[in-house]
C-alpha cells in the first residue's frame, strides 16, 4: 500500500465524504495549521435537495454540482483525493481506499467520516432495478430517462391498456422528496408536455403517491400536511395514505391498504421511502466496535466522536446523534453543515488545548415544495404555505447552492421555466437500455 503525496509534520485530518458535512468541515478548517485531506469517490459536491429538478428535466446536472477541487482551490491546507474508501485500520490510524485500480492508505491524527446514506428497500434489494431511488446524478438522469421514455413508448403503443400502463407513475413515500417528485411529474404531464405528442394525451397520465403513514409529509405539523395534500390533488396527483407498496415488478406494483391488495399496472415507479447508512458505518463498527442503529448509522457521543475513540468523528446523515431532549436529529442538510462546522471548531480547540461544549443543533426550520408555485414552510414559531412559502423556498435553495455560477444559472433557468412552463433539460441520455422497454405493439 502507498500513501500518495508528501508526509506533513502538521496534524493530519482526513475527511471521508465531500457532501454537506464533509465539505463544511473542510472549509471550516481553512487557515488552521493542519493538513486536511478530503476524500470522495466522486470529484464534485452535489446539492441533493435539487436532484428532483434534474430528474424531472428542470435543471441540468452541472447546475447542482460543484467540482470539489474548484471549491477548495484557494484553501492551501486542504488537498482533495478522488478515491473510494473501503475501510479503516484504526490501530494504525489509516483510512484504506481504492483509487483507479490501486489500493492506497491515508494516515490521520483525526478522522472525520461523513459518507452519508443510501436507499433502503426494506429487505427487497431486487426492487431497485424497477424502482430507482434518488440520491446521485446518475439516479437523477436515469429517472429522467424513465419518465420521458414512458411518454415516448406510450406514443408508439396501440393497446389502450398498455398506454394506461405507460402513463401511470407511482411514487413510493410522501416525504419531501416524494412530494416534490409527484408535484413535478404532474406538471410535466399536464403542462410541459401538453402539446408535444400527437397520439397520446400526456395530461391523462395518472400519478399515484403512496404513503404508509396517515398523511403526506408526516414530519410536518398536520395542518401543513393537509395543505400539501390539497396542493398535490389540485395538480392531479392521487394521494394514497395508510398504503404500502408490497411488491414491485417490471410491469406494475401491488399496493396494500389494510387487508386489501390492489395490483396496479405501471412502468415507472420511483422510490422515495427510506434510507440506510453507507457501508462505511459497518466498516467502522468492525474496525473499532462502533455501535450502529437499525438503519446502520453510527451512534455518536454528544461531541460527535465515537465512544473510546475521541479522534474519530462521524457526522451528517451517517451519524446517529441526539438533540438535548434525546430525540434523534433528522438527516437534513442543516444538521450536516452544522456538524461539519462544529467538528472543525472542536479540532481547532483541541489544538489550543481547549474544550468545547457538546454539539447543539439550531433548527433553521424546514420547507418542501409542491409544484411550481406552492410550498410549505415550518419555522416552529411560524408556519405558512402557498406562493410566499414557495418564493422563500426558491431563495433559500439558491442561497445554499455552492458556487456563485450555479446560483446565477439556476436563478435564470427557474425564471425561464416559470414564465414558459418549460423544462428544457428534457433529455433521454440513458444508453444502457434499462430506461426503455419495447412497446408491445407498434403501429408506425
Ligand atoms: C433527493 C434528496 C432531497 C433532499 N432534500 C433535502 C432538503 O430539501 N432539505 C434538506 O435539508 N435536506 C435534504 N436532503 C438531505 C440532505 O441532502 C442530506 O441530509 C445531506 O446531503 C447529508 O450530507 P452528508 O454530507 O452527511 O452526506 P452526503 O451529502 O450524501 O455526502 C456523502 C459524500 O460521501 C461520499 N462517499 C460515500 N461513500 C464513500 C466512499 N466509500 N468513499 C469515498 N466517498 C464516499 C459521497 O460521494 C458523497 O459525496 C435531501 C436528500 C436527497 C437524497
Amino acid at each position: 500500500m502507498s500513501q500518495p503525496g508528501a508526509i506533513s509534520p502538521r496534524p493530519r485530518v482526513v475527511i471521508v465524504g465531500g457532501g454537506f458535512a464533509g465539505l463544511y468541515c473542510a472549509r471550516s478548517l481553512a487557515g488552521a495549521d493542519i493538513s486536511v485531506t478530503l476524500i470522495d469517490r466522486r470529484n464534485y459536491h452535489l446539492f441533493q435537495p435539487l436532484l428532483y429538478q434534474v430528474a424531472t428535466g428542470g435543471l441540468s446536472p452541472a447546475n447542482i454540482a460543484a467540482p470539489l477541487r474548484g471549491v477548495l482551490a484557494r484553501q492551501r491546507n486542504c488537498r482533495v483525493v478522488m478515491a473510494d474508501v473501503t475501510g479503516f485500520d484504526v490501530p494504525g490510524r489509516r483510512v484504506l481506499a481504492h483509487d483507479g485500480g490501486r489500493d492506497c492508505a491515508f494516515t490521520y491524527d483525526t478522522l472525520v467520516v461523513a459518507a452519508g446514506v443510501r436507499h433502503n428497500y426494506f429487505g427487497n434489494p431486487a426492487w431497485e432495478s424497477w424502482a430507482p431511488g434518488l440520491k446521485t446524478i446518475e439516479d437523477a438522469t436515469r429517472i429522467r430517462a424513465k419518465i420521458l421514455s414512458a411518454f415516448e413508448d406510450a406514443e408508439l403503443e396501440t393497446s389502450p391498456e398498455r398506454i394506461r400502463e405507460w402513463l401511470t407513475f407511482v411514487v413510493v413515500g410522501a416525504g419531501p422528496t416524494g412530494v416534490e417528485l409527484a408535484g413535478a411529474l404532474a406538471e410535466i404531464a399536464r403542462r410541459t408536455l401538453r402539446r408535444d405528442f400527437r397520439r397520446i394525451d400526456p395530461a391523462s397520465a395518472r400519478i399515484l403517491l403512496v404513503e404508509g403513514s396517515e398523511r403526506v409529509l408526516p414530519m410536518y405539523p398536520p395542518d401543513l400536511s393537509r395543505k400539501a395534500q390539497r396542493s398535490l390533488e389540485r395538480l392531479g396527483v392521487t394521494v394514497l395514505t395508510r398504503s404500502l407498496v408490497s411488491d414491485v415488478r417490471p410491469d406494475g406494483v401491488t399496493i396494500r391498504s389494510g387487508d386489501m391488495a390492489t395490483a396496479v399496472g405501471c412502468r415507472v415507479v420511483l422510490w422515495a421511502a427510506g434510507v440506510q447508512a453507507s457501508p462505511l458505518g459497518a466498516a467502522l463498527a468492525t474496525a473499532c466496535g462502533a455501535e450502529l442503529d437499525r438503519a446502520g448509522r453510527v451512534v455518536v457521543r454528544p461531541d460527535l466522536s465515537i465512544p473510546d475513540h475521541p479522534q474519530i468523528f462521524v457526522i451528517g446523515d451517517l451519524a446517529h446523534a441526539r438533540d438535548a431532549s434525546g430525540r434523534p436529529l433528522p438527516g437534513v442538510a442543516p444538521v450536516a453543515m452544522q456538524q461539519g462546522a462544529y467538528v472543525a471548531k472542536l479540532i481547532r480547540a483541541r489544538l489550543d488545548g481547549a474544550a468545547l461544549p457538546a454539539f447543539s443543533y439550531v433548527d433553521p426550520g424546514s420547507m418542501a415544495t409542491i409544484g411550481r408555485a406552492a410550498a410549505v414552510v415550518d419555522f416552529g414559531w411560524v408556519r405558512f404555505s402557498g406562493y410566499w412559502a414557495w418564493l422563500l423556498w426558491l431563495f433559500v435553495h439558491i442561497l445554499n447552492l455552492i458556487q456563485f455560477e450555479n446560483r446565477l444559472l439556476v436563478m435564470l433557468q427557474w425564471a425561464w421555466n416559470y414564465f414558459t412552463w418549460g423544462r428544457s433539460a428534457r433529455l433521454i441520455t440513458e444508453t444502457d437500455g434499462t430506461a426503455r422497454h419495447p412497446p408491445s405493439s407498434v403501429d408506425g
